[in-house]
Parts: structure tokens; C-alpha cells; sequence
């Protein structure tokens, strides 16, 4: 378990003063200009060292990212862009730095910025996230009043920060279709490469972080690698916000260690599974376009990147959904596969398509109005969709699909087995009616 000296994120239930001054009494802002004196190199071999996996979902090595822009510009600015359009349903961490500890984030941007060649950064706030945007400016506020951000800044290195709110497209979470709409264009993701890095907003140089994993680079700096790399287990390091929702008695967002057991994850921080472990039905670890497990392969699993891996899901974001007993894990999915059919941006037709198509067969599933053959059908078509699109919210419409018929093929079967005997029997009456 995570020691209290050990956690990045200080006021991560807005108990304490979120202000400027609150956050500097816990730490924050402490020796920013130091840090940055130490130069680009530094910070950025310092990042690869920590083994900081971007905490965003696809879990790429931070410092390797930052490492990706241009050493020297060549004319064009260079810009830091914070994804803040957490829109996956489960997910719900980064609203919690952005309302009580947005200087961790703040602080980051300046770090990072300088570690990239940036003067600006624009953070791109989730459309319903209005409150937080409101913190978020605040703070920013706070800073510029303070001489940490603007031109002839204390830290010694020029830096604006934007914040730019986002119209509630989960598609927008993409980074490169947050690019296209921070441009003001429609939010749709752009075909790669070329990378971000060498063009992206306004044909810049661009690199897109995760809110969590820019919050955490400056405690990463000031405590150094070998501190961050220490907790957890090779490459699955460090400290996370965890997410835990669904049947549990305490749902809470909690800040851990990497690689702690999913038991004692959920015992500890969320008052064990509604019910008791038996009454353990389905967990989907890391949000919803994450492959749903059964509970008792749960049961043992090591919450982390790898771990999920070995399970045949993925950690994602850490967004843990916990399903008891009660729950119709088939409607679950079919509702999954409504969000993402209505979120596709229909820009290919693997995934416009593909999404309608996979959650009307899945609406069918709930009732038991199939025949058997078509759960091979529907998953031949989840692959066809995974891999074969532009942006990556084709596999994550697929996956949740993949990992139902995986691991919950025999309840499928058997309510297709009870609806067919209630319209035989159904049927029967009728006849014997006529
Ligand atoms: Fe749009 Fe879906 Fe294609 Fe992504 S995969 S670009 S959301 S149509």
C-alpha cells in the first residue's frame, strides 16, 4: 500500500486549500526554476529513467514522447497540448486534479514545456467539465498574478497556458482529432503519420499529454527517477489514480501504488465488493473499452499494465467498473455499444458502420432473440472493425464485444436458449388456442 509521504497528488479530495498558496505549503512549485536550470536533457533522460507510462490509456513511455519533438525549431513554434477530454464512461480522475489540485498540472505544463522547446500550452477541457475549467482558470489566474507563467516569468522560461473547453464529443479525447477541433474544425481524428510531433496543431510540433500524466512530472523531477521507479514492479512503476466504481460499498478515485492486487485494492479503498467476493460477478478494469473479466479471474489479478495483459484486457486508464451478481452483463455491453456507435465520428466505414451493426445484434443478445451461430458472427465482425480503422475508437467499440463473448459466452447461449423455448412454448399455446 502507498505510504502517505509517497503520494504525488495531496488534495486529490479537495479537503485542503486549493489554492496557490495551499498548494505551495504542500510542496508544489518548489524549486521550478532549479529544475528547469538543470536543462532539456535532463528532464527528459530524468522522464525516461522514471519509467512513467503515459497515464492516458495506451500507457507509452512519457519521456520517450517528449523526447520525439524536435531538438531546435525550425521556424515553427513548438506547443504542449494537455488531453483534459476524459470522456470514457468509468473514467473520472483527471476532474479531480483539474478541481483540487490543478497546480500539479500547472506546474507540469511549465516543466514539460520547457522540456519540449514550448512556450504555450493549451489544455482542452472536456465539455461538461464546466467547474473544473473554472478551478483550472483560477489557478492559472493565481499564477500568472504570481509571476509563474507569462513573459519574463520567475521560472525563467516564457510560458502561456490556454485552457480551451471542448463541446462533449468523446472522439475529441483522440489526440489528433483534439487537434482538429482546438483548430476550430469538427473533432474528427486525422489519418497518421505524419505524428504530432512533427505536425500537429496548426502544422507545429505538437505533443499531447494525459492531465495525470503531466501532474505528475514535476514531484517525478523534484523526488528524482529512482524514487518513482521504485514502487510498483518493472515496467508498471509508480503511483496511479485509481478509479473504482460500480458495486462496491465506498466507490472512490484513490491514489496507489502501481501492481497493488485487485483485492486489495478494492478491500482497502472501496469497502470490498457490494455483497461480498462471492457475490462477484464481472470487473471491467481500465474503462469501457476495456475487455470485461469474469470476477473470479479477478480475483488475483495484479493491477497494472502487464497484468491486465495476462488477464487478456488492459489497465487502460484504471477505471474500474465492478459488477455484482444483479448486474445483466449482456445489457452492460449492448449499452457500451450504443456510447460507441454514438460516438464513432463515421469517418471510415469499418467503424460507422460496424458500430450500428455490432449494437443492434447486441440489443438482440439482451433479449435472447438470436440464433447462436450469429455470436460467432458478431465476433468475426468485432475483428473485422479492430485494426482497420483510422483511429483507435474502432478497436475500442470491438474490444468490450470480444471480451463478453470470450468470458460470458455460456449466459449468451443460454438466454437465447430461453427466449427460443418461451416462443416454442408460446407458439405451442397459440396453436392449441386455434
Ligand atoms: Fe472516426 Fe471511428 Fe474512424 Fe475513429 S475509427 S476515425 S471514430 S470512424
Amino acid at each position: 500500500m502507498l505510504k502517505d509521504q509517497d503520494r504525488i497528488f495531496t488534495n486529490i479530495y479537495g479537503l485542503k486549500d486549493k489554492s496557490l498558496k495551499g498548494a505551495m505549503s504542500r510542496g508544489h512549485w518548489d524549486g521550478t526554476k532549479q529544475i528547469i536550470e538543470k536543462g532539456r536533457d535532463w528532464i527528459i533522460d530524468e522522464m525516461k529513467a522514471s519509467g512513467l507510462r503515459g497515464r492516458g490509456g495506451a500507457g507509452f513511455p512519457t519521456g520517450l514522447k517528449w523526447s520525439f519533438m524536435p531538438k531546435e525549431s525550425d521556424g515553427r513554434p513548438h506547443y504542449l497540448v494537455v488531453n483534459a477530454d476524459e470522456s470514457e464512461p468509468g473514467t473520472c480522475k483527471d476532474r479531480e486534479i483539474l478541481r483540487h489540485d490543478p497546480h500539479t498540472l500547472i506546474e507540469g505544463c511549465v516543466i514539460a514545456g520547457f522540456a519540449m522547446g514550448a512556450h504555450t500550452a493549451y489544455i482542452y477541457v472536456r465539455g461538461e467539465y464546466m467547474r473544473e475549467r473554472e478551478a483550472l482558470q483560477a489557478a492559472i489566474d493565481e499564477c500568472y498574478d504570481a509571476g509563474l507563467l507569462g513573459t519574463n516569468n520567475k521560472n525563467g522560461w516564457d510560458f502561456d497556458i490556454f485552457v480551451h473547453h471542448g463541446a462533449g464529443a468523446y472522439i475529441c479525447g483522440e489526440e489528433t482529432a483534439l487537434l482538429e477541433s482546438l483548430e476550430g474544425k469538427k473533432g474528427q481524428p486525422r489519418l497518421k503519420p505524419p505524428f504530432p510531433a512533427n505536425m500537429g496543431l496548426y502544422g507545429c510540433p505538437t505533443t499531447v499529454n494525459n492531465v495525470e500524466s503531466i501532474a505528475v512530472a514535476p514531484t517525478i523531477l523534484r523526488r528524482g527517477a529512482g524514487w518513482f521507479s521504485s514502487i510498483g514492479r518493472p515496467n508498471n512503476v509508480g503511483t496511479k489514480l485509481f478509479m473504482i466504481s460500480g458495486h462496491v460499498n465506498k466507490p472512490c478515485t484513490v491514489e496507489e501504488a502501481m501492481s497493488i492486487p485487485f483485492r486489495e485494492l478494492i478491500e482497502k479503498h472501496a469497502g470490498g465488493v457490494r455483497g461480498g467476493w462471492d457475490n462477484l460477478m464481472a470487473v471491467i478494469p481500465g474503462g469501457a473499452s476495456c475487455p470485461i473479466i469474469r470476477g473470479e479471474d479477478m480475483e488475483d489479478a495484479i493491477m497494472d499494465f502487464d497484468g491486465m495483459r495476462e488477464k487478456k484486457s488492459s489497465f487502460g486508464t484504471a477505471a474500474i467498473i465492478v459488477m455484482d451478481k444483479s448486474t445483466d452483463v449482456i445489457k452492460a455491453i449492448a449499452r457500451l455499444s450504443a456510447f460507441f456507435k454514438h460516438e464513432s465520428c463515421g469517418q471510415c466505414t469499418p467503424c460507422r458502420e460496424g458500430t450500428g451493426w455490432m449494437w443492434r445484434v447486441m440489443e438482440r443478445m439482451v433479449t435472447g432473440n438470436a440464433q447462436k451461430r450469429e455470436i460467432d458472427m458478431l465476433l468475426q465482425v468485432s475483428k473485422q472493425i479492430e485494426g482497420h480503422t483510422i483511429c483507435a475508437l474502432g478497436d475500442a467499440a470491438a474490444w468490450p464485444v470480444q471480451g463478453l463473448i470470450r468470458n460470458f459466452r455460456p449466459e449468451i447461449e443460454a438466454r437465447i436458449d430461453r427466449y427460443t423455448h418461451n416462443a416454442m412454448a408460446h407458439g405451442a399455446v397459440m396453436e392449441a388456442a386455434e
